[in-house]
């Protein structure tokens, strides 16, 4: 069911605290932790909680829970001090997501080309 844990799923273990994780920022809703394989000095991926399988499943079923994740995006570049930063929600595999909960990357810290590849 749509929001239930996925005993599968990598994201929901980490919320779990089955699966170590360098957590950055956790809210009632959301958790925002460091990418293991990170593409810039800033890279943390914020998730919802509850399972949905992509960013489009999520604003489809909860739109203050998406509207949780995009708050917590703002918040981590603040805290890490970003003037400029890139959101990311890779939705479908052609689009590279290979992790299947929610979940948005917020990278910055270096120049940043537009479009990206
Ligand atoms: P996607 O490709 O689905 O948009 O992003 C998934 C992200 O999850 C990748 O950037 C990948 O490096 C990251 N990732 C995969 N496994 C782990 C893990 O076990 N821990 C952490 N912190 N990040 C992971
Ligand atoms: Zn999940």
């Amino acid at each position: 069911m749509a929001g239930e844990p996925q005993d599968d799923c990598l994201f929901c273990k980490i919320v779990a605290g089955q699966v170590p994780a360098t957590i950055v920022r956790e809210t009632e809703t959301t958790v925002a932790f460091r990418d293991i394989n990170p593409q810039a000095p800033t890279h943390v991926l914020v998730i919802p909680k509850a399972h949905h399988r992509d960013a489009a499943a999520l604003a489809a079923a909860d739109p203050a829970l998406a509207a949780d994740v995009l708050r917590e995006t703002q918040a981590v570049a603040d805290e890490d001090k970003l003037e400029s930063y890139r959101v990311v929600f890779n939705t479908g595999a052609g689009a590279g997501q290979t992790v299947w909960h929610a979940h948005a990357h917020v990278v910055g810290g270096r120049g940043l080309q537009w479009p990206p590849g």
